[in-house]
């Protein structure tokens, strides 16, 4: 029998993606050598050797596969029942694209509504277990929405700060959950900029979306286990929306990691997705350049991924390279589509996104059309955030009618009838 507090990982330090130097698998941000991001290792061969990867235990969480993951102990896991989201084959939506093999992986079921729960709920577990009581982030809205929640099952204080496009709505949850809320006249890199600041100066956790953090990258790459239980291997091609691209790089590094433990067999290409207004990676990508340079002037509704990398470009470079070495692509997608693919995609699944999380699938629409994705290719589109989230930004193409009308059955009849009844 597994004692509760028992060593649970098989993790055993980072490592310097950049300068190699390695450090024992604790809190720490950029490489003190060189600045590199620190990826965490693992002891692959006493996992494979034991087989306890998959339903190591029946937790319905992400923490099923904590033996992959870097926490120690099992007493420090903060988990709200994140993860084990459901993985939808469209058959309607598939057809209207031309694919015979599209499936939808749906992340709005997280308990705060996008798949921040996973990285955060691992970046957050680790905290705990240093005995931190104090986490900040800069966030867009959904790494907020998940901190604060988060912290509040752990009974520690969380304080968000967030750039003038978020709006009051989007952060109620926030407040709500006991965050403390600061909105900066600024970007999100200006909040980046000054949560970073901070940490540093009082030892407060820094659990911003990004690389720096070495820990919410684990929980990212989650996606790829449940994938490939779901699906009975990784699929041809994987769509993800991207800021600094996380949520990609993890998934790519699951992916590798079942590969390693012999569980499945290829890799799938990764297929970066971002907005016309805010799209520094697609920039590198298309003009071949080997490293990503900032945004200037982000714009569009798509504010989860609205993030311009300026003072952390590097996040973006990893990103690039990771999207270049599984044979995918990044491209960019306008506001007006991406507002459009609310609507497709919930009328052809019932399942109802956000701007940014719905990139996606407005992505893949382009990728057949482009002839880059084929018929038969086996594709899973990441649908990262509820549209519950941001029903500011889905109303501005959704037309709903303020008329009311008499309570009458001949009055409500004939408009019923007007519409196609
Ligand atoms: C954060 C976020 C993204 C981008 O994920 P990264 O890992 O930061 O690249 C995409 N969609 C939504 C809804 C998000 O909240
Ligand atoms: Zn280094």
């Amino acid at each position: 029998m597994l004692k509760l507090d028992e060593k649970i990982t098989f993790g055993t330090n980072l490592k310097c993606l950049k300068c190699g130097t390695t450090y024992p698998l604790q809190i720490i941000y950029d490489c003190p050598v060189c600045g590199g991001i620190l990826d965490a290792e693992y002891d692959y061969e006493k996992v494979s050797g034991q087989k306890l990867l998959m339903n190591f235990e029946k937790a319905r969480s992400i923490w099923r596969f904590k033996a992959l993951l870097p926490v120690r102990k099992h007493l420090s896991i903060v988990s709200l029942s994140e993860g084990n989201t459901p993985l939808f084959k469209c058959h309607k939506l598939g057809a209207k694209l031309g694919l015979c093999n599209l499936y939808i992986k749906d992340e709005t079921r997280n308990p705060t509504g996008s798949f921040k729960d996973r990285p955060i709920s691992v970046a957050l577990s680790k905290a705990n277990e240093e005995g931190k009581k104090i986490v900040i982030t800069s966030s867009t809205g959904s790494a907020g929405n998940s901190i604060a929640a988060y912290a509040a099952k752990a009974e520690m204080k969380s304080i968000v700060l967030v750039p003038s496009c978020v709006s009051s709505v989007r952060s109620l949850q926030i407040v709500a959950c006991g965050g403390t809320l600061v909105k900066i006249k600024g970007t999100y890199s200006d909040c980046f900029r000054i949560v970073k600041a901070l940490s540093q100066k009082f030892d407060w956790v820094n659990l911003t979306s990004t690389f720096l953090n070495p820990f919410a990258v684990e929980g990212d790459k989650t996606v790829a286990y449940e994938l490939n239980e779901q699906l009975g291997n990784v699929p041809d091609w994987i769509l993800v929306p991207i800021g600094a691209g996380p949520l990609l790089v993890g998934i790519y590094k699951g992916c590798k990691e079942l590969e390693k433990l012999g569980l499945v067999s290829g890799l799938p290409a990764m297929a970066g997705i971002q907005a016309e207004g805010c799209a520094p990676i697609v920039r590198a990508f298309k003009s071949k350049d080997s490293r990503v340079k900032h945004w200037d002037n982000p714009e569009t509704v798509a504010l989860g991924i609205a993030d311009p990398l300026r003072g952390y470009t590097q996040d973006g470079t990893l990103t690039l390279q990771t999207i270049r070495e599984s044979g995918g692509v990044a491209i960019e997608v306008d506001d007006e589509t991406i507002l459009e693919s609310i609507s497709m995609l919930a009328r052809s699944t019932g399942v109802f996104a956000e701007p940014a999380g719905v990139t996606s699938v407005t992505g893949v629409k382009k990728l057949v059309e482009e002839g880059i994705i084929k018929k038969n290719d086996l594709v899973v589109c990441i649908i990262t955030g509820s549209g519950f989230k941001d029903l500011g930004s889905v109303r501005k193409k959704i037309e709903i009618t303020e008329e009311e009308v008499e309570p009458s059955i001949e009055k409500v009849e004939k408009i019923l009838n007007k519409k196609g009844f």
